[in-house]
């Protein structure tokens, strides 16, 4: 098993620019947490380090119920990989956000009304008010940073790219969550651009999808508001939702279209949004979110466990799982034919205590299943890799000119039963999520599944 320090690291989390984060397990204590593990060669050749230290200075200093807390860190560590070979790295144990990304639950169990979003609005905000007032702002917001807790309580994670600068100037986050001052490489002011995000997050909890690409000028939906014709932008947005202009409140349509203003002065503090008509109408009561939550979440997880469906049976061609196995490290970096495959690989083990809602169930037994992703994998990929030593895959997708990098894990969740899990490597959500569905149909007997189309 692959460790860490005191650390047994059990599977991916998840992966940024930077980092891949594990799920792991304390080998004394048996607590679980989010390792995220940065190697220290990349780091003093790039800067890495600066932003390790810069990240660590500032969660230290962090205590709140709507951010992730850090638990420990490390700058002098071992990981070791399941092969034996070692790398030194960086960590930072995070609390683990067992509910996994709010997205991905919105993703798979549908948009929340207005009133639920307003519930997340306002944890979102609460976390603002205390990173604000501590002189911290985060400036990478955006949907995979916003994780729930195992009792469905929103956690800001990711401080890599914060600062505790009033004024900024690099040109820090994520494209299409960035305010146009930054796309335009003005001074920008962190707490505006938190702002900023914070609008178009909320707009995507409540339309399941983004408001823009990009807060340019040039983008067709962007162009609307900052030529001040928020009338248009709504129009636009109203033409393929079933009511109409009436799918959002129009004391929604205000907040957002001033929370997205090309101008930075014109957009609400957060003192203003709290003051506003929206955030001020009825919010549901904690335990009417987690009532609906967990209803949201047994249906789903009544629709993911495919028993009746027998896997597809096609033959697989045995040199599919070879013939592009490589070997993955930190950085993400691939070195071909590193090593041939193993023929024993071992299943992973499901952790009850980690939910991620991109993931189903089967009985079909292990081998078939494997096939199962190798079929998918060679139908809707451009390129993909097996594990030598997990029944996992990296899968490579590219759809509408976007590019999603994903992995696919098979966990033994014992009673002959499989999880079948998807995580984000890297690029589109809303094509991950795509992918992520046209798969769970795949495997559910659907072996004629078209080739994914992204809905945005
Ligand atoms: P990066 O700085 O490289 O973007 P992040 O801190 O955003 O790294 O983590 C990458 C991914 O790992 C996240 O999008 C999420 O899926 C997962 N992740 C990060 N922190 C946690 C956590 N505390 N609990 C569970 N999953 C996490
Ligand atoms: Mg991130």
């Amino acid at each position: 098993m692959a460790t860490c320090g005191e650390w047994n690291l059990l599977r991916t989390l998840g992966s940024g620019a930077y980092s891949e984060v594990k799920l792991a397990r304390h080998k004394q204590t048996n607590d679980l947490c989010a390792l995220k593990i940065m190697k220290r060669d990349m780091g003093y050749d790039s800067g890495m380090t600066d932003i390790v230290r810069n990240e660590v200075e500032i969660m230290k200093n962090l205590s709140h119920p709507n951010i992730i807390n850090l638990i420990d860190f490390s700058d002098t560590e071992t990981h070791t990989h399941a092969d034996g070979v070692t790398e030194d790295v960086f960590y930072l144990a995070l609390e683990l956000a067992n509910g996994g990304e709010l997205f991905d639950f919105i993703a798979q169990t549908g948009k929340f009304t207005e009133e639920v979003a307003r519930f997340y609005f306002h944890q979102l905000c609460d976390a603002f008010e205390y990173l604000h007032g501590n002189g911290v702002s985060h400036r990478d917001m955006k949907p995979e940073n916003i994780m729930l807790d195992n009792e469905f309580n929103l956690k800001l994670a990711d401080f890599g790219f914060s600062s505790n600068q009033a004024k900024n100037e690099s040109r820090k986050g994520t494209d299409n969550y960035m305010a146009p001052e930054i796309h335009l490489g003005q001074k920008y002011s962190g707490q505006n651009v938190d702002l900023f995000a914070a609008g178009i997050i909320l707009f995507i909890m409540v339309a399941q999808h983004p408001p823009f690409n990009k807060a340019s000028p040039k983008d067709p939906h962007y162009k609307t508001i900052s030529a001040n014709r928020s009338d248009l932008f709504w129009k636009l947005h109203s033409r393929n939702k079933p009511n109409g202009l009436d799918f959002f409140s129009p004391e929604f349509r205000e907040l957002i279209s001033s929370m997205l203003s090309f101008d930075p002065i014109q957009r609400p503090s957060l003192a203003e949004i709290r003051a506003s008509d929206w955030y001020n109408a009825p919010v549901p009561t904690y335990e009417e979110i987690k009532e609906e939550f967990n209803q949201r979440k047994a249906a789903l997880d009544g629709a993911s466990s495919q028993e009746d469906q027998p896997v597809p049976t096609e033959e697989v061609d045995p040199s599919v799982f070879t013939r592009r196995t490589v070997h993955r490290g930190v950085g993400g970096e691939l070195e071909d034919g590193a090593k041939l495959p193993s023929l024993d690989r071992t299943c992973m083990e499901y952790i009850p205590e980690f939910k991620r809602y991109t993931q189903f169930f089967s009985k079909s037994d292990l081998e078939s299943l494997f096939n199962t992703l190798a079929l998918f994998a060679d139908k809707v990929t451009t390129e993909f890799e097996f594990s030598p030593e997990e029944y996992s895959s990296t899968l490579n997708i590219l759809q509408e000119e976007k590019m999603v990098s994903m992995t696919v894990n098979i966990l033994n969740a014992g009673d002959d039963t499989y999880c079948i899990e998807a995580v984000k490597d890297s690029g589109d959500r809303f094509v991950f999520n795509d992918v992520y569905n046209k798969m769970k149909q795949f495997f559910g007997g659907h072996a004629n599944a078209s080739e994914p189309t992204a809905e945005y």
